[in-house]
């Protein structure tokens, strides 16, 4: 099995190169946007996108038009690279899986890959890469980089400086060493709760920060802007962002981890993440309904992160050998594990579930929990018998963890 992996370390490069870096995101994200502003006047008009192909002729031209003179000073595949999530972002609008790309800021995300390995150099004994036209650029070696390099990507944060190395291996295929399987249920009260009844509890690292991120830009606002003091204070924030991402990160991974290592088959809600967190104001036409409660709702979900808890658990099971198993979020709430009557009256408190037909009780979210794992086996034993096979479900799965399963 081909075993994609990225391995991202801290750089310490030297003010020139910090400069030069800095130089090269800038030039990238100008091309983003540039070409961005071009696909939007052709689509405005009525005219068909250009393709990637289309777009890098452009980019030559503007690599010699002497406006633009100066992105020739610019490594050429970076540049060409931003063009291609560009088209990919516009690949995902036409297909509907996204909204229409939006134009870049300075300071957000500011990022550029190197799609060549031919072009890079990897001396992990010294700690340091080499990429055209930056040099040698020494890391801070966390770790061991495993399998060959695919791409580089250089990335800022914090006022910090990146390098993500990409790599491809061939591992082998595992076996699962954990034999169970387990329905998950996410909330908002309790991020995950297991069939099994044991639970993990939200980390909500955003509302520890929050009252100091809004203090912090209280003060920015209150600056010039511009200014030495309002760079300082945003620096503050964005340091706070920082470590936001930084706890979500090492949260969501200990709890992946964890769970995808104990078990060997995941049964999860489908959850529309991206529709439950739709704006809650609606449209001018028509205004939402329960703005309040849903923003913090949204706030919460988005917290959460359970988009990339599922990402996260869908890999590092295929990693395992074992699989995950989406399944339709329909009446896992209300439904009785016991006797299988659903009603609405079953569920009459957000947390306790009690069965108006058989007189189950159970912790709400342990039974939403227990729905899913009973789906999550109907759907399998589906799949395996080739009825169904539905795109939906985890896309890697192998024989041996469905053997494991089913013991
Ligand atoms: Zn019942």
């Amino acid at each position: 099995m081909k075993r994609l992996q990225a391995f991202k370390y801290e750089l310490m490069p030297r003010g020139e190169q910090q400069r030069q870096m800095r130089r090269f995101a800038g030039s990238c994200r100008f091309v983003f946007n540039k070409a961005l502003g071009l696909q939007k006047e052709r689509y405005e008009q009525g005219e068909k996108k250009l393709g990637y192909a289309g777009l890098c002729k452009r980019l030559t031209e503007w690599r010699n038009s002497t406006e633009t003179v100066w992105l020739a000073a610019s490594p050429v595949h970076p540049l060409q690279q931003a063009l291609k999530d560009l088209e990919r972002a516009c690949t995902n609008f036409f297909a509907k899986r996204a909204d229409f790309p939006r134009f870049k800021k300075k300071g957000q995300s500011d990022s550029f890959r190197y799609p060549d390995p031919k072009q890079i150099k990897f001396d992990q004994g010294h700690s340091r890469i080499f990429l055209p036209k930056l040099g040698w650029l020494r890391y801070r070696n966390s770790r061991d980089v495993l399998g060959a390099v695919k791409n580089v990507t250089l990335s800022s944060s914090g006022g910090k400086w990146y390098v993500s190395i990409q790599t491809e291996r061939e591992a082998e295929q595992s076996l699962p060493s954990a034999t169970t399987a387990i329905g998950i249920d996410v909330g908002i009260a309790r991020f995950a709760t297991l069939s099994d009844g044991s639970y993990i509890a939200p980390l909500n690292s955003f509302r520890k920060h929050e009252q100091r991120l809004a203090r912090y830009q209280r003060g920015m606002s209150r600056k010039t802007k511009f200014s030495n003091n309002w760079k300082k204070a945003k620096a503050r924030v964005q340091r706070i962002h920082v470590r936001i991402g930084n706890c979500r990160r090492d949260f969501l991974h200990k709890a992946t981890t964890t769970i995808s290592q104990n078990h060997a088959m995941i049964a999860i809600e489908d959850l529309q993440v991206r529709n439950m967190s739709k704006s809650a104001v609606g449209t001018a036409e028509r205004l939402g309904k329960n703005v309040r409660a849903k923003s913090g709702l949204n706030k919460a979900i988005l917290d959460q992160g359970w988009a990339e808890f599922r990402r996260q658990l869908d890999y590092k099971l295929a990693w395992n050998g074992g699989h995950l198993i989406a399944v339709a979020a329909r009446n896992t709430s209300r439904t009785c594990p016991c006797c299988g009557q659903v009603s609405a009256d079953n569920r009459r408190t957000q947390e306790r579930f009690a069965c108006v037909g058989c007189g189950f009780e159970e912790n709400a979210d342990v039974v939403g929990a227990l729905n899913v794992l009973r789906a999550g086996h109907a759907r399998f034993a589906c799949e395996v018998s080739g009825a169904v096979m539905s795109p939906a479900a985890g896309t890697h799965r192998s024989d041996s963890g469905a053997a494991q399963c089913r013991a």
